[in-house]
């Protein structure tokens, strides 16, 4: 696959229906590629490797928007994507599922 627009998209639809690339061997986390930005989430937390704001900060919107500029659904779906990872993350202890996901991962992306 040679277009990065494709890629990303085609990992995370296939994330999304939990369906592996290539194997036989039931379920296998496909590679994504990596968003441009610094500013990635340190997991489980969620909250910036850099700036320690909230994951996504003010720069990884910014980084963000500017690679999906041609291709906003993809961001939506990245997004959408990440923001389940952050569920199971935030809830895997037994918390409730914050209340401003919907704000924080999808709410500005336009
Ligand atoms: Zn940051």
């Amino acid at each position: 696959m040679t277009d990065p627009r494709s890629g990303t998209l085609l990992c995370v639809v296939l994330r999304s229906l939990n369906v592996s690339e290539g194997t036989s061997k039931g379920w296998v986390r496909t590679p994504m590629l990596l968003p441009r930005t610094e500013h990635l989430p340190a997991r489980p937390a969620w909250d910036c490797l850099v700036c320690e704001h909230a994951w996504p900060c003010a720069n990884a919107k910014a980084d963000l928007t500017g690679q999906y500029l041609r291709f906003p659904a993809g961001l939506a779906i990245y997004m959408a994507s990440v923001m389940y990872d952050a569920v199971e993350d935030l809830t895997a202890t037994g918390e409730p599922t914050p209340a401003d996901l919907y704000e924080r991962f999808l709410a500005w992306v336009g």
